[in-house]
């Protein structure tokens, strides 16, 4: 799934594409892609395309005091559509320009979660923003404290994956963000010490700016296979610092990776909470 990182970079570059294009129309292909009734999106029809924005993982298309917000889930791609075919392979919907370009969202999975919402003025106590934590860009080393002490207490990894705790990261980055902070993926985040939550916020910004960084130089969003990283994915390889063997937990949905030597003390995590559950 596009993180933060991805989900910024390609704001700016719809933004500086698209920009004061007018809306022509709006067009959902799917009975599930538009979540929300009123406003209608038609009310957008005929301004200007201010600018693309992102908060947390959403992608907003702002229209002046109003708003297309567009989550991607895992397989979503919100692209200039050149082709503007009736059916585009996996097309959930369409915006169309004055000039005749247009923009399409897709999701290529079996099951489409991707979708739209349309929302009048703030959106930030509004469906589907309402109730996430503190953005993850530029979060200062106070307000990570802040959000770790005032959430309920969690595994590192699971508080850096929650959206509602903070925003913007999933699967990739929170393990990458652990292995630079050389913290436990499993370390309770009402149980860090100072220093703990100083590498925690440091490797939090690096590794956010490093992912936009990179990011930032490409043409379109990178696949989830191009995106660089020293542990994510990277089970049975070797520690880049400390050459010991990258390991994984794997839960149903995802896979947690670390290096022991580096983040545990070398002691090899099992997850006690659903193994017994999986053959
Ligand atoms: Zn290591």
């Amino acid at each position: 799934m596009p993180e933060l990182p991805e989900l910024q970079a390609h704001a700016e570059r719809l933004s500086a594409e698209l920009g004061g294009r007018t809306l022509n129309g709006f067009r959902p292909m799917t009975f599930t892609a538009l979540k929300t009734v009123l406003p209608a999106p038609d009310d957008l029809v005929g301004r200007p395309l201010d600018v693309v924005e992102r908060t947390g993982k959403y992608l907003m298309l702002r229209f002046g005091d109003d708003r297309f917000v567009v989550h991607l889930m895992q397989g979503g791609r919100l692209t200039p559509d050149e082709k503007q075919s009736a059916k585009p392979r996996g097309g959930l919907a369409r915006w169309t320009f004055d000039d005749g370009s247009a923009l399409l969202l897709t999701e290529m999975a079996k099951e489409k979660r991707a979708g739209v919402w349309v929302v009048a003025g703030d959106p930030t106590d509004q469906a589907p923003l309402a109730g996430l934590g503190p953005d993850a860009l530029g979060l200062g080393r106070d307000e990570l404290a802040a959000a770790l002490t005032g959430y309920k207490s969690m595994r590192v990894h699971g508080f850096l994956r929650d959206q509602r705790a903070i925003a913007g990261i999933g699967r990739r980055l929170s393990s990458e963000i652990c292995w630079r902070a050389k913290l436990s993926p499993f370390a309770a985040t009402h149980k860090l010490t100072d220093d703990e939550v100083d590498r925690l916020h440091a490797a939090l910004g690096s590794a956010i700016d490093e992912a936009l960084a990179f990011e930032r130089g490409l043409d379109a969003m990178s696949s989830s296979a191009e995106r660089p990283g020293s542990v994510y994915k990277r089970a049975g390889e070797e520690c880049v610092v400390c050459g010991d063997t990258i390991r994984a937990v794997e839960y149903n949905a995802y896979t947690v990776n670390y290096c022991a030597t580096c983040q545990t003390g070398g002691k090899v995590l099992a997850d006690n909470t659903t193994s017994k559950f999986l053959k």
